[in-house]
């Protein structure tokens, strides 16, 4: 409120309250107080992005308030958005990033490389083997593996010693 506006009210009010005021003068006084104070009140809230609104009006009100609400979301999202943005555009977020991509990129080279080795050290005991059964003929004798199922001697036919698979699993010999 203007301090004009609280000047006149405070005068008129006066000029109310006094004892010497005329009927007449008196009621002039207090259109003149209504009218000031009509003047100074607050406004009846905005909300921002609506149109100005009755505010006898409850229901355009809470219409308005939604309406409101969701564009306060809306701008919330778009805002959290752009912050996130400009985040990830600094130096230091790429700098997080390619270290992170090269670190991945490393990792994944080693494991190639770990599994190529594995492939190549079982290339070899593939060689072993066939370097140490031949092209038979074997024993064939039977045995069950824990793991590896149905075995068969891959030694001469013998009539001694373990039966061996020659992959590692040895079992007594047994005559038909
Ligand atoms: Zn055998």
């Amino acid at each position: 409120m203007a301090d004009d506006d609280r000047t006149t009210i405070q005068k008129l009010r006066a000029l109310i309250d006094h004892p010497r005021t005329g009927e007449a003068e008196r009621a002039v006084a207090r259109r003149m107080l209504d009218r000031a104070r009509q003047k100074t009140s607050p406004p009846a809230p905005r909300v921002a992005g609506v149109p100005h609104l009755d505010p006898r009006d409850p229901w355009a009100q809470m219409h308005a308030l939604f309406d409101h609400l969701t564009a306060a979301a809306e701008a919330q999202r778009v805002q959290q958005e752009r912050i996130r943005k400009e985040r990830r555009a600094t130096p230091e977020a790429r700098r997080v990033r390619s270290e992170a991509s090269r670190r991945g990129w490393a990792a994944r080279k080693a494991r190639e490389e770990a599994e190529a080795e594995a492939r190549a050290a079982e290339d070899a005991r593939e060689d072993e083997y066939y370097r140490l059964v031949g092209g038979g003929p074997w024993c064939d004798g039977l045995d069950v593996h824990p793991v590896m199922g149905e075995v068969e001697c891959r030694r001469p036919p013998h009539a001694g010693g373990d039966c061996d698979d020659m992959r590692g699993h040895t079992w007594p010999h047994y005559d038909d």
